[in-house]
């Protein structure tokens, strides 16, 4: 069975909907972030207290993406009892013009993952105001990947915190891991690239940069491949955040 209506894929209006009927059952607002070109880029949380670490989760920053937009929203409507019993923060699509449009860059023609320090972007200032005074436990961002060979991830987390990500991985079985020894110019183990520093010489910071320069002890950034088919990349996108929350319930149960 399919995970979404036929040629909805670049719907923003459908898939807008569908977010807004799940906050509706789960008694929260989907609130506006900030309006761009006339339209409105949402977010929601499914509890309203900065005492509880917060889980955070974003997809739709590139629109030629939808896997990764349509995947968050899979995940959140399988996963009601577990959004009413935990502290989550979404963003469920970042750049609704390049959703519509199927390009990866926001409306006005400039890949908002190098914006997100910039204070003056209409979507990132807001996004710092809600990030900047929440205390986030792990950082989840939705990618794709047209030259993917399967799924990936880029793992940023403290210096000598235990590393989760082949496990999580591992929970993917819809798309195996990409086997190259190196991804997009960095050192990759199967489909894991791990970083403890923030990489030098960016042209602007990323979404996951920025989280983990906030102190976000966890900050995964996950890519499943645009050549495979839609459903098989948004199956592969729920089982990663499936798997994601297993290994950091396991890891806190531990610590504790
Ligand atoms: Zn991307």
């Amino acid at each position: 069975m399919s995970l979404l209506p036929l040629h909805a894929a670049h719907s923003y209006r459908v898939l807008i909907q569908r977010w807004r009927a799940l906050a509706r059952r789960l008694g929260v607002k989907l609130k506006t972030l900030a309006v761009v070109d006339g339209v409105s880029v949402f977010w929601l949380e499914t509890k309203n207290s900065f005492a509880v670490e917060a889980i955070y989760l974003s997809s739709g920053v590139h629109g030629d993406e939808p896997a990764a937009a349509w995947g968050l929203l899979v995940w959140a409507e399988e996963n009601e009892d577990r959004l009413r019993a935990g502290n989550f923060v979404f963003f469920p699509c970042l750049n609704p013009h390049g959703l519509m449009l199927n390009t990866r860059a926001d409306y006005q023609g400039q890949d908002l993952n190098r914006r997100f320090h910039l204070q003056e972007d209409v979507v990132c200032g807001p996004w710092q105001k809600i990030v900047t005074c929440r205390r986030l436990k792990v950082a989840i961002c939705l990618h794709e990947d047209y030259d993917g060979q399967g799924c990936y991830v880029y793992e940023l987390g403290r210096r000598g915190a235990p590393k989760l990500a082949p496990d999580m991985l591992a929970g993917v079985s819809a798309i195996p891991p990409d086997g190259r020894k190196r991804i997009d110019e960095s050192r990759a183990q199967g489909g894991v690239i791990r970083r403890s520093r923030v990489p030098k010489h960016l042209p602007g910071l990323p979404e996951a940069v920025v989280l983990h320069e906030l102190g976000c002890g966890l900050t995964l950034t996950f890519e499943t491949p645009s050549e495979f088919g839609l459903d098989l990349r948004v199956r592969a996108q729920v089982e990663f955040v499936n798997a994601v929350l297993s290994a950091t319930e396991i890891a806190g149960n531990t610590a504790a």
